[in-house]
């Protein structure tokens, strides 16, 4: 039996008296890629947040790897994360890649890869060091390790960022559009690493607007509109035959 990496069950969160996810699951078994794809303000991006609670959602239940993060229900009804130790060690089982290439500015490209195993995991330097000159190879940004930031451009960032996550060795990565504020010459090379992590069966769940990279590497494609799973299934299905006419509109406007 292959192993949940992830499990997100009945999640809603409102902003004031807006309800911006109303109910939603879904499953990722070790090594599946789960895409969340949708309209902009659909609330795919809340959801990502929710996972590992940047955003704290209202109800419902998130699972890493068979670990249920722990809630009190606070005055007003809604959740708050019961033990902050847990919520530290959880958010280090799932990496986190932005649409902006977070990266630390003031540090060179190798020095934001080992911070974390360093410092949060607690290798030695050797250690991590060895460890991220194979991730940077994977990447492609050996060239840059000694490079700050800003003396990359915005594939080059993004591939880092990549890097810095699997260093923490995630059970789960989470792409919130990873590609999106890249100019179009550097979306390639970004979309090429994703599809490498996806075929060394890295769990991955990712928000996108590609919508050839859903359809080549999901194992699971979810539609969300206005905070509902509108349409879920297999790529070929979902993609190739839709059956809501929302998501027919939107996969032809995409
Ligand atoms: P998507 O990523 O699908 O474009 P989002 O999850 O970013 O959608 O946003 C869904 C809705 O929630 C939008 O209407 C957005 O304005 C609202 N929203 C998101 N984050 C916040 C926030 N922190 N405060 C208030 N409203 C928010
Ligand atoms: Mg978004």
């Amino acid at each position: 039996m292959v192993a949940t990496a992830l499990s997100v069950k009945n999640i809603h969160k409102s902003f004031g008296s807006v309800e911006v996810l109303k109910g939603v699951s879904f499953e990722a078994k070790s090594g599946d890629v789960i895409s969340l794809i949708g309209s902009s303000g659909s609330g795919k991006s809340t959801l990502l947040r929710c996972i590992n609670y940047l955003e704290t959602p209202d109800e419902g239940e998130i699972s890493v790897s068979g670990e249920v993060i722990r809630t009190l229900k606070g005055k007003d009804g809604k959740l708050v994360a019961a033990d902050k130790r847990q919520l530290e060690h959880i958010r280090t089982r799932l990496g986190m890649v932005f649409q902006s290439f977070n990266l630390w500015s003031h540090k060179t490209i190798l020095e934001n890869i080992i911070e974390g195993p360093m410092h949060v995991l607690g290798m030695t330097r050797k250690d991590a060091v060895g460890e991220a000159e194979v991730l940077m190879e994977k990447v492609g940004i050996t060239p840059k390790r000694d490079h700050y930031p800003n003396q990359l451009s915005g594939g080059q960032q993004q591939r880092a960022a990549i890097a810095r996550a699997l260093a923490m060795k995630p059970d789960v990565m989470l792409f919130d559009e990873p590609t999106s504020a890249l100019d179009p010459e550097l979306v390639n090379e970004v979309l090429l690493v994703i599809k490498k992590l996806a075929e060394e069966g890295r769990t991955m769940v990712m928000v996108t607007h590609e919508m050839s990279l859903a359809r080549d590497i999901s194992s699971e494609v979810i539609f969300l509109h206005k905070g509902l799973v509108e349409e879920r299934g297999a790529p070929s299905q979902v993609m190739r035959d839709p059956k809501s006419a929302r998501l027919r509109q939107f996969l032809q406007m995409a």
